[in-house]
């Protein structure tokens, strides 16, 4: 193994121990466990059933818990778009709803 695809592997080692912290603090699962809900479904997102994607490239589903529930409580991985939709319902669900009044009016 050269000098530059060692320090590739190491980056990677380091990015999976610090990705593993992140998930135990913050969702109380480890790396592994929210790895295998990904391949649980097939990597698509619980809502709109896309391969999360940006620039092209395929993202990590995000974590999506309920609001307000202590230690956090899992619905489900979703894409990125599916997620900043979600937390518009989670935080403004009548001005949603107005928007969508709004929209079915006008058809
Ligand atoms: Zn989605």
């Amino acid at each position: 193994m050269d000098d530059k695809s060692h320090k590739a592997k190491e980056t990677v080692e380091v990015n999976r121990v610090e990705l593993d912290e992140h998930y135990q603090l913050c969702y109380g699962i480890t790396l592994d466990a929210y790895e295998k809900m990904v391949r649980d479904r097939k990597g698509t997102c619980d809502i709109c059933k896309c391969i999360n994607k940006g620039w092209g490239v395929p993202h990590r589903l995000v974590m999506d818990c309920t609001p307000g529930v202590q230690p956090p409580e899992i619905r489900g991985l979703i894409c990125t778009r599916c997620k900043m939709m979600i937390d518009m319902l989670d935080k403004r669900s009548d001005w949603v709803k107005a928007c969508l009044d709004y929209v079915d009016a006008e058809n």
